[in-house]
């Protein structure tokens, strides 16, 4: 069976995020860019399902403009086996879109399984593996911790907020990750070189058939507020009389 994973060219989780001075949105000029981490994890579970024989093919998927195509290089790199890239003009691509575009690559490569990030950490949408399941009338199960592919079935144990939930779903279906489901490996140099020479098949948004313009208009992005200085008490006496004043006792 084959594996598609969508990975995102994200800021990187290490840069301190700037807002444009016109409050546009943020700034990604001279930025370090790499690979979205929940997309990292998904690579890797493919990845392991392929050395355990459940899996023919990994394919890594992306949608973005110049340079998305090294965020596949790397996918390439830990062992994926080929890339498609859907080249746009801009970055930012909203979750419905990108749904849509998933959506006629699958109907194309017909995988069992598609293996998503529970969620973008450049937008924190949380939404385009939940669409895409939609889209294609398949079973989802999101925030997996754990992955058994069996004959026809996947198991899926879910990181809920009481606990852990375990679902069996039916084939084809779509998955996102949490973040305790695996640790994914580093490149090696032998792999990187060799992901030099895999193929990574490019297409448009148009001849997939979907219109790219967004449907979210961004009204303003600003900073945090800064935090406001806090201080120190001598006792837990002292503790319980400031919260009761604060009213969170
Ligand atoms: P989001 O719904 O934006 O939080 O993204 C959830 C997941 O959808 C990500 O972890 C990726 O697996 C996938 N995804 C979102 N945007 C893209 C994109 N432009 N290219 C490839 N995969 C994407």
């Amino acid at each position: 069976m084959k594996i598609l994973v969508p990975v995102k060219r994200v800021v990187d989780y290490n840069v301190k995020i700037r807002v444009k001075a016109d409050g546009s949105g943020v700034e990604l000029a001279n930025i370090k860019m790499s690979m979205n981490p929940f997309d990292e994890i998904a690579v890797e579970e493919a990845l392991r399902l392929k050395e355990a024989g459940k899996a023919s093919e990994v394919i890594a998927v992306s949608i973005g403009p110049v340079k998305t195509d090294e965020t596949i290089r790397t996918a390439l790199a830990m062992g994926a086996d080929r890339g498609i890239w859907v080249k746009t003009e801009e970055a930012g691509i909203e979750p419905l879109t990108v749904a849509k575009l998933l959506k006629a690559i699958i109907a194309a490569e017909g995988p069992s399984l598609v293996i998503l990030g529970k969620q973008a950490i450049d937008d924190d949408c949380n939404q385009t593996g939940q669409m895409l399941a939609a889209l294609l009338g398949w079973p989802q199960a999101t925030f997996a911790s754990k992955i058994v592919v069996g004959e026809g079935t996947v198991d899926v144990t879910r990181e809920i907020d009481g606990g852990l939930q375990t679902l069996r779903l039916a084939l084809p279906a779509v998955l996102t990750t949490d973040l305790r489901l695996n640790e994914p490996r580093y490149a090696s140099l032998p792999n990187i070189m060799k992901a030099k020479k895999k193929p990574i098949e490019e297409k448009s948004a148009a001849e997939l058939g979907v219109d790219v313009a967004p449907r979210l208009e961004i009204l303003s992005t600003s900073e945090p507020s800064g935090r406001t200085g806090g201080i120190k008490l001598a006792s837990a006496a002292e503790l319980v009389a400031h919260l009761k004043t604060a009213g969170v006792l």
